[in-house]
């Protein structure tokens, strides 16, 4: 991205939780579409902080900067690392579970479906639905799991840049294609990202308790054109 107060920034809060990088990367999005996005990547001591232009054309400086450290939360916290870690197990559990599914079933019903064993090229479609009906139950699992990270990454975004009325305003801009306040069912089984409700709540509940914290740097947003 442009050099200037907000890279600048981006860079500090990014300094001040261990990760040091030289420069912010931008991606051309707006040709494609109007969703806000970036991110931290990086393995074995390799690190790339990168935003896209929708982030910067629509969000303030504030704005920006929360989701930055949104992103660096998401980095500091090893989520990839606990993310990969937490597929692994629920990967072997449905093989697991379709391992013990798939005896059960060809036991009774293998003589008449002609299945000899696991082993056996005729089980495979049985085989196939069981380990489908296994990976159906773990998607909300898997949901929820993503879903705690983020709200880590928000919890870390606001200590971080001490500006909840910055976190509450992204959080807004995500009601484009997020429902703003679904029902607690669809809230933690069917949402991988805190809804624009939770996210607000979260970062007043921070205002409220810590007001003297509080960092408004309204007066001085040096978003570049
Ligand atoms: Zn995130």
């Amino acid at each position: 991205m442009d050099e200037g107060p907000l890279e600048q920034r981006i860079l500090s809060v990014a300094r001040a939780n261990g990760l040091e990088v030289d420069d912010v990367k931008q991606v051309d999005a707006s040709k494609q579409n109007t969703r806000v996005s970036a991110n931290v990547s990086g393995l074995f001591g390799t690190r790339r902080i990168a935003l896209n232009d929708n982030l910067l054309n629509q969000a303030s400086a504030d704005g920006v900067e929360a989701v930055m450290a949104h992103e660096v939360g998401h980095y500091v916290l090893n989520h990839q690392w606990k993310l990969i870690t937490y597929l692994f197990l629920i990967f072997v559990a449905c093989f697991a579970g379709a391992n013990i599914g798939f005896k059960a079933i060809s036991k009774s019903h293998g003589k008449h479906w002609g299945i000899r064993g696991i082993d056996d090229y005729a089980g495979l479609p049985l085989l196939y639905a069981v380990a489908t009906v296994f990976m159906f139950i773990s998607t909300p699992v898997m949901f929820r799991i993503t879903y705690i990270h983020e709200y880590e990454a928000d919890l870390f975004a606001i200590n971080a840049t001490q500006n909840p009325d910055a976190w509450a305003e992204v959080a807004l801009m995500t009601a484009d294609y997020r429902k703003l306040h679904p029902p607690a069912w669809e809230e933690n089984w069917l949402n991988h990202h805190p809804s624009p409700y939770v996210r607000i709540f979260t970062a007043m509940r921070w205002k409220a308790e810590q007001p003297e914290l509080t960092n408004v740097r309204d007066d001085h947003d040096e978003k570049p054109d």
